[in-house]
């Protein structure tokens, strides 16, 4: 099999549950989303080459053809392992739209999902071969799509299906503009799952200052419901890594 992937690297996990810890990278292209925040616009669209990083965290890239195939990518992710990294993170664009693929890939390590959980069929597909599934809820305000409430339905089932047999985290971007009222239906939605999910709230990484006041506030929202509530920013972009 093959996949359309926009670039494989080594560099530090920046976000949730497991930041701090050394990952390769394998993003993959496509997005069926439009966030107003998205940090990676490039690997939303399908394109004819894909950057792999020469030695692992150096930054330094060659670029080969897409779509790449599953042998090419695992000697890929082989060479770049190091002695401290954990995980394979499969990140995007949205790497649901190739589970067909992840499926195939049969790696020997541990894989990472960084999803928006927009696709439950797919999520099912994959949710014996997933260690740690980081399972992203949208806002209304991150105007990711034109039909919210069918986003947010999926969005819960894909939760609940990773959280059945994977380590399951969700994050939700936190705007200026987000208040309890924009919150409520994702927190009702992950306590109605199951209230020891963690929820990680993530403040945007913008010009635009979220206060402090505002993540209290949201977090002491959140924790009526759930149990494990924690702000955590990009940690990745303070580090100027990728
Ligand atoms: S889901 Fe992720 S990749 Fe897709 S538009 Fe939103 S931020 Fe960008």
């Amino acid at each position: 099999m093959q996949a359309h992937i926009e670039e494989v690297f080594n560099s530090i996990q920046g976000e949730g549950t497991h930041a701090g810890t050394r990952q390769v990278f394998v993003r993959f292209q496509q997005c069926q989303l439009h966030c107003q925040y998205c940090d990676t616009p490039r690997s939303r669209q399908v394109t004819y080459s894909c950057r792999i990083e020469k030695i692992p965290a150096t930054g330094d890239f060659h670029t080969v053809k897409n779509p790449v195939s599953r042998d090419y990518l695992i000697e890929t992710i082989q060479k770049l392992w190091s002695p401290s990294t954990r995980h394979i993170s499969l990140t995007g664009g949205e790497p649901l739209i190739q589970a067909d693929f992840i499926r195939e890939l049969n790696a020997e390590h541990p894989l990472y999902l960084e999803t928006n959980s927009g696709f439950p069929d797919e999520a099912r597909k994959l949710k014996d071969v997933i260690a740690v599934a980081s399972c992203d809820i949208k806002l209304p305000e991150h105007d990711s799509t034109r039909h919210y409430d069918d986003l947010l339905k999926n969005e819960l089932e894909t939760i609940a299906i990773f959280n059945e047999s994977a380590e399951t985290f969700v994050k939700i971007v936190v705007l200026p503009e987000t208040t309890k009222g924009s919150l409520s239906s994702a927190v009702n939605g992950i306590a109605s799952i199951d209230r020891n999910i963690p929820l990680i709230l993530q403040p945007v990484t913008s010009d635009r200052r979220i206060h402090a006041g505002k993540l209290f506030e949201l977090m002491d929202f959140a924790g009526e419901k759930l149990k494990d509530v924690r702000v955590i920013p990009q940690t990745h972009k303070m580090m100027g890594l990728l």
